[in-house]
């Protein structure tokens, strides 16, 4: 009986041309062979704020020639997206199909198969929760020395409350402290 399933699945190949899989596959990777895709972004992903500057580098990849982007993305994303592609010197793409699967909202694509293995963002390059979620960009001295510590690619968009900061009674996006009431206290004092 084995001979006979094999033999009806060359007939069902032979009728319908290409075997199913390669249609599946290129519905999840928005119309491209997943062979092809250098990086990819999902449909969370692509949301986040601190991904700009990673993508900018993937784009820079020799191996990519096109950026394709689900129709869905907003278009606040999808601008920044054609602006990356247009300092990277790529194509972007847009693409819309109802049939496609999977949270993928842009991919990476080289004309060649280029069997990239690791397509996804390294968590280790975002911010922590922690950061991203900060209620502001100024940081106390605590939590800027943190930063620089986990995350000193994004030293340069936080900022160290200054003491103009504190005078004005700016706090930490994070913990809430602190302008220096010790220096408040010394001046009071002083008189
Ligand atoms: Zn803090």
């Amino acid at each position: 009986m084995e001979s006979k399933h094999e033999l009806e699945k060359y007939v069902e190949f032979a009728l319908s041309g290409a075997p199913e899989i390669k249609g599946d596959e290129k519905r999840r990777w928005l119309g491209e062979f997943r062979e092809k895709v250098v990086f990819a972004l999902t449909d969370d992903q692509i949301q986040r704020k601190d991904i700009w500057r990673i993508l900018e580098e993937k784009t820079k990849d020799p191996r990519v020639s096109t950026m394709i982007v689900k129709g869905q993305v907003s278009g606040e994303i999808a601008g920044k997206l054609m602006e990356i592609c247009r300092k990277g010197g790529k194509d972007y793409k847009t693409i819309n199909n109802p049939d496609f699967k999977g949270d993928i909202a842009m991919i990476l694509a080289s004309h060649r198969a280029v069997n990239e293995e690791n397509i996804w963002i390294d968590p280790g390059s975002l911010l922590s929760d922690k950061f991203y979620h900060a209620k502001s960009h100024r940081l106390c001295k605590k939590h800027m020395e943190e930063l620089k510590e986990l995350h000193p690619q994004f030293a340069a968009d936080f900022q160290e409350l200054t003491f103009v900061d504190k005078l004005a009674g700016i706090t930490c996006g994070i913990c809430g402290g602190e302008p220096d009431v010790d220096y408040f206290y010394r001046v009071r004092t002083r008189k």
